[in-house]
C-alpha cells in the first residue's frame, strides 16, 4: 500500500458517499495506516453508538450547544443529516492548515459542497458503492441503525448519488484495499 507524502503544506481532503458507502471504513483504515493524515473530528447532536469516545470519534453535543455555536460562526460547515445536526469547526480544520498537515474530513454531501465553495483548493472524493443492492447490504450488515433509520439513510442515498458530478473525484469502493490505494494516489498529486 502506498503511503500519504507529507509535502508540508495543509490540505483538505473532503470524502462523501451515500450512507453505507463504506466511508467510515475507509476512514478508520486510513486513520490507522497513515500517520500523515491528520482527521476532523465533527460536532454532532446524535447519541454516541457503541464505543464511540467523546472527543475521538466525535465531539458529542445537545441541540442548544450545537444551535449556540453556529450562531456563533464556529462552524466551516454543517448540516442535518438523517435528523441529527453534523459540523466541522472552523478551528479544527485551520489547525491542520497552519501545521501544514493533511485533513481527512469525513462529511455528508451538503457540508462537502459548502467546504468546497469556502476552501476552494480542497481535493473532493465522492466514493460510490458497487451497486445500490450492495448499499442496502451493508447498511443492514451494520446492525447499527433501525430499520426506519436504514429506510431514511437508503431514500437519501437514492439522492445523494446523483451529486457525485460536483466532486474532484469518484472511487468505487469495490476492494477495501484498492480502494485505498486510489485514495492515496489522489491525495499525494495534490
Ligand atoms: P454517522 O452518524 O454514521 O457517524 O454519520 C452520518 C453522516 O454524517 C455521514 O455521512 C458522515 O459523513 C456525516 N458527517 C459526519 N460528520 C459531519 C460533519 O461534520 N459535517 C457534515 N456535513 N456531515 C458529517
Amino acid at each position: 500500500m502506498g503511503t500519504i507524502k507529507d509535502n508540508k503544506k495543509g490540505r483538505l481532503i473532503i470524502l462523501s458517499s451515500p450512507s453505507g458507502g463504506g466511508k467510515s471504513t475507509i476512514c478508520k483504515h486510513l486513520k490507522e495506516k497513515q500517520p500523515e493524515l491528520g482527521y476532523s473530528v465533527s460536532t454532532t447532536t446524535r447519541m454516541p453508538r457503541n464505543g464511540e469516545k467523546d472527543g475521538k470519534d466525535y465531539f458529542f453535543v445537545n441541540k442548544k450547544e450545537f444551535k449556540k455555536a453556529v450562531k456563533e460562526g464556529l462552524f466551516a460547515e454543517w448540516a442535518k443529516v438523517h435528523n441529527h445536526y453534523y459540523g466541522t469547526a472552523r478551528k479544527v480544520i485551520d489547525d491542520f492548515i497552519k501545521k501544514g498537515k493533511t485533513c481527512l474530513l469525513d462529511i455528508d454531501i451538503q457540508g462537502g459542497l459548502q467546504l468546497m465553495r469556502s476552501y476552494p483548493d480542497a481535493v473532493s472524493i465522492f466514493i460510490l458503492p458497487p451497486s445500490f443492492e450492495e448499499l442496502e447490504r451493508r447498511l443492514r450488515n451494520r446492525k447499527t441503525d433501525s430499520e426506519r433509520t436504514i429506510r431514511i439513510r437508503l431514500r437519501n442515498a437514492k439522492k445523494e448519488l446523483e451529486y457525485q458530478k460536483f466532486y474532484d473525484h469518484t472511487v468505487v469502493n469495490s476492494i477495501l484495499d484498492e480502494t485505498i490505494n486510489k485514495i492515496v494516489e489522489i491525495i499525494n498529486k495534490k
